[in-house]
């Protein structure tokens, strides 16, 4: 199979201007060669990869590039999983999902592609399968201090699905469904089907509810601002996509639109074959660049091995409309919590031309507890990756405040304690006099602190501890 069929020609190469310079002394290499690996970042899978799973051994490209076909052929249940994968994965391996599926907090739903990406001989350390499939074997105790939308995300919401925090900019989630479901989602409050652990409030597309948020946006002057999220817009039908951004573009207030999708990362056929889909957002970046405001997309890719040529042929097709596109990264441990695999990502994310934007410290979110990591581990990944690639590559670091602080530059804490794993934040911008605590994963601590933890009395000490020495510290 070809698979430049999905990639642009190559540029065609200019020639050098005023010729080659006479012939000259050798150069002298002041720094020393890279070595191979540092540029792996560049060698991105291609070729029929998804041939290696057992059920899409005869999927030709064109089908699997066919965002129809990935959709409906997403993998929701067990039974599908097996379906798929057949002898690739043990009978314990599949036990193991089983009693995972049926304990997690969030729906599950994965594409053939993310599926096809996953290493099948090594499933329990694969970044991928981390990321999309529970296994019971590895779920952890949550912290004490976890519990659902510890972002107030709702309470915020002066309607429905529409979060009013800064100032001058609002996130809109005018769905709740998304093409793919994340284990560690930080909005399982909403996000998905019902599931046997958690039951979901609404947020449907409803008429009444957008209308109810256009007219809150258009009667806040200081609202330029808007983040459609969801849920995901890559489950918007393309007349709601044009719905949406026409009603805000038109708004004199509104300045700026940030649509953003996991799409890009999970499903990029749907940039390459469903062409209503980007017609309309295009139409609407257009529109909103002729009335000078800035219409992008956001997206959410988490590791290298989620952008293959295929990717790199739907940014490059978005490329050539003018869209700008940034990336919103969930730090998680086992999956991008090492210099080496986070340094891939941005570079990578960089050479398709993607914006590094920021990376996540790990939301308190229920049932994931294996998946977070310490801020200072945030803080050790920012000092290695700053200096690899340009600044305006360059992610931020940040901790979305638990509580509603918002998102908060990791290293701006007011107070951190690595022993208790306590960091204390503020955000006088949003929130003035209050203090925002993010707590590091117990597994992370040591067995004195764990055993603190779990004792209520000593639980209050702590916190009381760590923001009285914050108080000392706040200006
Ligand atoms: C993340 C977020 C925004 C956008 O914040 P930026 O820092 O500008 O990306 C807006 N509103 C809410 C509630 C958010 O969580
Ligand atoms: S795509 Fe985004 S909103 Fe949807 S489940 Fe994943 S993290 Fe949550």
């Amino acid at each position: 199979m070809a698979t430049s069929s999905i990639v642009s020609p190559s540029p065609v190469s200019l020639p050098v201007l005023g010729g080659a310079p006479a012939a000259a002394e050798a150069i002298v290499h002041k720094k020393a060669p890279v070595a191979a690996e540092a540029l792996a970042y560049k060698n991105l899978q291609s070729g029929p990869f998804w041939q290696a799973i057992p059920a899409y051994k005869d999927v030709d490209e064109t089908t699997f590039l066919d965002h129809n076909w990935q959709a409906k052929h997403s993998i929701t249940r067990v039974d599908k999983l097996l379906a798929a994968v057949q002898d690739l994965v043990s009978p314990e391996f599949l036990r193991d999902a089983e009693e995972g599926f049926k304990r997690a907090p969030m729906s599950v739903r994965v594409s053939p592609y993310m599926l096809s990406l996953i290493d099948w001989s090594n499933p329990y350390e694969d970044p991928t399968r981390i990321q999309f499939l529970p296994l019971a074997s590895q779920v952890l105790g949550d912290h004490p201090m976890l519990h659902l939308d510890t972002l107030h995300e709702q309470e915020d919401a002066p309607v429905a699905g529409l979060t009013h925090r800064y100032t001058d900019k609002a996130l809109f989630l005018p769905l709740d469904t998304c093409p793919v479901y994340c284990r560690f989602c930080t909005r399982s409050y909403a996000v998905g089907v019902d599931t046997e652990e958690v039951e979901k409030i609404s947020l449907k597309a409803n008429d009444d509810r957008w209308k109810r948020a256009y007219q809150y946006i258009a009667e806040r002057p200081e609202l330029e601002d808007i983040v459609i999220s969801g849920g995901d817009a890559y489950q918007l039908r393309a007349a709601q996509i044009e719905e949406i951004g026409n009603t805000l573009l038109d708004m004199p207030n509104v300045r700026r639109m940030r649509f953003a999708t996991k799409g890009l990362a999970v499903m990029p056929q749907k940039i390459l074959t469903d062409n209503a889909w980007f017609d309309a957002f295009t139409r609407v970046v257009e529109r909103g660049r002729k009335l000078h405001k800035d219409v992008v997309l956001h997206t959410h890719f988490n590791h290298p091995n989620e952008i293959t040529e295929i990717t790199q042929a739907a940014m490059n097709r978005l490329f050539e409309r003018g869209v700008y596109v940034r990336n919103q990264t969930v730090l998680q441990r086992r999956v991008n919590d090492d210099v080496a695999t986070m340094t891939k990502l941005v570079k990578r994310l960089a050479h398709i031309n993607v914006h590094p934007y920021y990376v996540y410290v790990h939301d308190l979110v229920k049932g994931v507890e294996d998946l977070r990591t310490s801020v200072d581990t945030a803080l050790m990944l920012e000092k290695h990756v700053r200096g690899t690639t340009a600044g305006f590559n360059t992610p931020m670091f940040v901790v979305d405040a638990p509580g509603g602080g918002g998102k908060r530059d990791a290293h701006s804490y007011e107070y951190y304690d690595r022993e208790t794993g306590i960091s204390v934040y503020t955000a006088p911008s949003v929130k003035p006099g209050q203090h925002f605590l993010y707590f590091d994963p117990l597994h992370q601590l040591s067995t004195f602190s764990q055993r603190r933890w779990h004792d209520e009395g000593e639980r209050e000490r702590m916190i009381n501890d760590a923001i009285a020495k914050a108080k000392q510290h706040i200006r």
